[in-house]
């Protein structure tokens, strides 16, 4: 388009925006809402910031720049002239979820594989997060040095997509789970000696990652599991340099050994027996976080037979339909029925949410993540699950919601930007037709959503 004909169609976006705004009064309007550094206000919806304090009744938040310039009560919060406003009359606002568990890159289709891992592959994936309000995910310990060219939020000119921050390729022992198992060949950093892990500790404090990972697990005795003189001299090597360390755990003793060393996060719950004071001693003495990841555990026997989630359209809207038929394949059921441990899975899931309510009741930082990304376990929809499997552990939705808002900004060390609806803070929320705080399933409301201000399509 030459300059003249830009000039006038400039001008007609001007006008016209113009004329639509004097016809707003409050009205729905969002002409402007999708770029940059748009100014916009959302007008009468409950806002629940995340801060724990109740919703704010018939709220207004203020948008300027990809950041909440103003939020409150109607009567204490002015539009400013000339903004878009954007009714949320009926509707709840609450931050966008933060997931502290999650992997990007590895997956397509049913399959992963480090073959899959390429800019489009984490892209796709961190969009696929946004569409379903998860708008910060921390990869946790298969990312490969592309993820350092993406990691952070997504620049002016690309799509919105999901914040992501990395572990990098996490730990475990030579020939050590889960580097056995499919798709994980190459994935994790094997070591066998402390100065193995000097040099490559070395490595990720160059990378800056967010996080270190370790996998300290054995699958039930099938493979090998890390030393435990080589996760304490990689917690202490990590520590030195100013990392922080989360760990793949799966039993109370490891759990004891790996917080007495001094982790920084428990990746997932401990799932072979109940939890006792000594663990909980040494969680508060150590400061350390717990990330659940329920519906990890859920994902290894749901799909023995198709679930009625396969059929949900929240679910479907995003997912290729071929994806969809092969989880309905009873060949599919059959082979996750065939695994030797099948008959414990279910009771992993249980073990997870008793442990839930007892670290929660013991005021442990509970962190919201989901471990989804691999095979069949679904970004964005998974986090959803998530939210309920902890409501049905016995946390309240309120409770639920600030492990995946400020808790989990909190334990990551983002707070400064993200998990709550402040004045300053990042302008990634979710605008739901239906109060969650009523019932956690009305998070699959979802109106809208926005990561830095500009909203997610
Ligand atoms: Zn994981």
């Amino acid at each position: 388009m030459n300059k003249k004909l830009y000039f006038y169609f400039c001008l007609c976006l001007f006008v016209c925006s113009t004329v639509l705004l004097s016809f707003g009064s409050g009205k729905v309007s969002e002409t402007s809402a999708n770029s940059a550094a748009a100014s916009f206000a959302i007008s009468g919806a409950n806002i629940w910031d995340g801060t724990g304090q109740a919703a704010i009744r018939d709220g207004v938040i203020i948008i300027n720049d990809g950041r909440i310039q103003a939020v409150g009560p109607r009567a204490s919060v002015q539009i400013p002239k000339g903004a878009t406003v954007i009714s949320g009359e009926g509707k709840t606002l609450i931050p966008g979820l933060i997931n502290a568990h999650g992997h990007v890159g590895m997956t397509r289709g049913l399959k992963a594989g480090p073959e899959n891992y390429s800019e489009e592959n984490i892209l796709a994936h961190l969009r696929q997060y946004a569409r379903y309000g998860v708008t910060t995910v921390l990869s946790l310990g298969s990312d490969f040095e592309l993820i350092f060219k993406l990691r952070g939020p997504a620049g002016a000119q690309e799509t919105p997509r999901a914040t992501v921050f990395t572990a990098g390729r996490g730990f475990t022992g030579k020939a050590g789970y889960p580097v056995v198992l499919p798709g994980n060949a190459g994935v994790q950093r094997e070591v066998d000696s402390v100065e193995e892990i000097r040099i490559q500790v070395e490595e990720l404090t160059r990378q800056k990652v967010d996080m270190v990972k370790i996998w300290v697990d054995d699958h039930w005795g099938h493979y090998k599991k890390i030393r435990p003189e080589l996760y304490r001299a990689i917690i202490s090597e990590a520590h030195k340099r100013g990392l922080r360390v989360m760990a793949h755990l799966f039993y109370l003793e490891d759990a004891k050994s790996l917080v007495a060393a001094g982790l920084d996060g428990m990746a997932h719950s401990v799932r072979d027996q109940e939890i006792d004071d000594a663990l909980i001693r040494s969680l508060k003495e150590k400061k350390t976080f717990a990330v659940p990841t329920l519906v990890r555990e859920e994902s290894t026997f749901i799909y023995a037979q198709p679930p009625a989630f396969l059929d949900d359209p929240f679910f479907g809207r995003w997912i290729a339909p071929e994806i969809v038929s092969q989880l309905k394949d009873p060949a599919y059921g059959a082979r996750v029925k065939a695994d030797p441990d099948f008959s414990k899975f279910p009771g992993q899931l249980k073990m997870g949410q008793k442990n839930l309510k007892k670290l929660w009741d013991a005021g442990i930082p509970v962190v919201f993540g989901s471990d989804s990304g691999p095979p069949a376990r679904f970004q964005g929809f998974f986090e959803h699950r998530e939210l309920e499997l902890m409501v049905e552990a016995g946390l309240t939705p309120a409770q639920a919601l600030q492990t995946a808002t400020s808790n989990a900004a909190t334990a990551l060390h983002i707070s400064g930007n993200f998990g709550t609806l402040t004045k300053g803070k990042r302008a990634d929320m979710i605008l739901l037709d239906a109060d969650p705080l009523a019932d956690i399933r009305n998070t699959r409301k979802i109106n809208k959503v926005w990561i830095g201000g500009r909203e997610v399509n």
